[in-house]
């Protein structure tokens, strides 16, 4: 089992799934429900951060390998679980992927329930952003007045939520100036040799409503061929279409790369699109998660690492699990990137 850096949970459920005996796709689809419904990952689901308009929108998608079939959603509002929906898609009708207000209608008439997925926390962070903006003349109509007193952004906040913790505050104004990406993907291998993936993911924050990314797209965001392996991406989406990745890196497998050069050889591609011009490959991060029919494995990352929030360099990572615990290893990476702070 492989993932995304947010699914060490995730690896340990779905494992444990298929040590009874379950299906490759129902043991990934269990695990990286761990992270739909946490408030806590704002990238995924329940608590992921909105579109411009203050709405959560789902993009999400499954491939199973032993039957090749896949399904998708995208565009998926106010459903806390996209990825089963995704499997109901797959599983119950002759579509692959659906979106927008057919996939509400869709996932109503199968029996999800309809929620609001969006937490105080991510609204909190939606209107620091909404507040953010600023037009020609240096206004906003989302924030106070030239009557106002003078608030910083950290005191309107305060002011508005006042049940928000200060690092909760701090982290709205972060996401505010870099907007995150963030999803999971996860691919499973089991005993027999068969394999499956899902990838679900809330897309970019402050996105305009109906942006859809790679994380729905069969042969971007998610890819599995059960004659060969597997693979998937986190990261700017919009990159990682462009390249088909996932697709390429199976194709790569298929061709005799390892798991590490077909994914780094996919994020040359990736480079390729911007001749190489660092400054602005530096403005994106995109990693992809492979795995081949015998269990070899990999995890590559555009660049080294990322300053984080308080000055931390955070290295990119992914998450394994061979039947023990989870564990954390190191992802490769193409390019080299400036360090600040330590
Ligand atoms: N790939 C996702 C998207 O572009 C976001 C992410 O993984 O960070 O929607």
């Amino acid at each position: 089992m492989i993932s995304s850096a947010n699914g060490l949970k995730c690896c340990e459920v779905a494992m444990g799934i298929l040590k009874e005996g379950g299906d490759t796709l129902d043991a990934v689809i269990a695990g990286v429900n761990l992270n739909e419904e946490d408030p806590g990952d704002n990238s995924v689901g329940y608590g992921g951060l909105p579109n411009e308009r203050g709405e959560v929108e789902l993009d999400a998608s499954v491939m199973h390998g032993p039957t090749r079939r896949a399904g998708s959603v995208a565009g998926l509002k106010n459903i806390r679980y996209p990825s089963r929906v995704a499997k109901v898609v797959m599983e119950q009708t002759d579509h692959i992927m659906l979106a927008g207000q057919g996939a509400l209608d869709f996932a109503k008439a199968w029996g999800f329930p309809e929620e609001n997925l969006l937490t105080e926390k991510s609204r909190m962070a939606w209107m620091a952003w909404m507040q953010s903006r600023r037009d020609g003349n240096g206004s906003n109509a989302w924030a106070p007045g030239i009557d106002a007193p003078g608030y910083e952004p950290q005191a309107l906040l305060r002011r508005q939520f006042p049940r928000a913790t200060e690092e909760a505050i701090a982290w709205a104004l972060d996401v505010v100036k870099n907007p995150p990406t963030g999803t999971i993907n996860c691919l499973s291998l089991n005993a027999k040799g068969e394999m499956s993936g899902v990838t679900t993911t809330s897309g970019l924050a402050w996105k305009i409503p109906g942006r859809i990314g790679d994380s729905p797209i069969i042969g971007a965001g998610l890819y599995v061929d059960q004659d060969v392996g597997a693979a998937g991406s986190t990261g700017r989406g919009e990159e990682n279409i462009r390249v088909a990745g996932a697709h390429t890196i199976v194709e790569n497998l298929r061709r005799g790369m390892s798991p590490k050069e077909a994914g780094l050889d996919c994020l040359k591609r990736i480079a390729r699109n911007f001749n190489g011009d660092e400054r602005k490959l530096n403005l994106f991060d995109i990693n992809f998660y492979v795995m081949r029919k015998d269990g070899a494995y990999a995890g590559v990352a555009l660049w080294s690492g990322r300053a984080r929030r308080g000055g931390y360099w955070a290295a990119p990572q992914f998450a394994v699990n061979d039947g023990g615990a989870s564990r954390l290893e190191a992802c490769t990476w193409l390019l080299e990137r400036k360090r600040q702070g330590n």
